[in-house]
């Protein structure tokens, strides 16, 4: 039955053929595509590119206390660094 139902762009993307194994998919954890190359904190090296990151975040921003590194806890892809910037009033003058 056709109707309620989105159409997104999967639909229009397999609509004239069905969808194959290696077709773009998405992670059941977190929803991110498993095409795009993202930062896992599981794997060394991305944790280091990771630390790098937020090393120079600091240095930068004198402003920014701390910054967390936000991960699918599944399977560790990076989704967001949350910032929590010093509440010192002395930094805005
Ligand atoms: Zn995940």
């Amino acid at each position: 039955m056709k109707g309620n139902k989105p159409l997104d762009r999967d639909y229009f993307k397999y609509k004239d053929r069905p969808k194959r194994e290696s077709d773009k998919d998405f992670t059941s954890c977190c929803g991110l595509d498993t095409s795009r190359d993202i930062l896992n904190v599981k794997s060394k090296h991305d944790w280091e590119l990771i630390e790098d990151y937020i090393e120079e975040q600091l240095r930068i921003y004198s402003n920014t206390e701390k910054i967390t590194p936000v991960s699918c806890e599944v399977c560790g892809r990076l989704l967001e660094y949350v910032c929590k910037l010093k509440q010192d009033k002395n930094l805005w003058r």
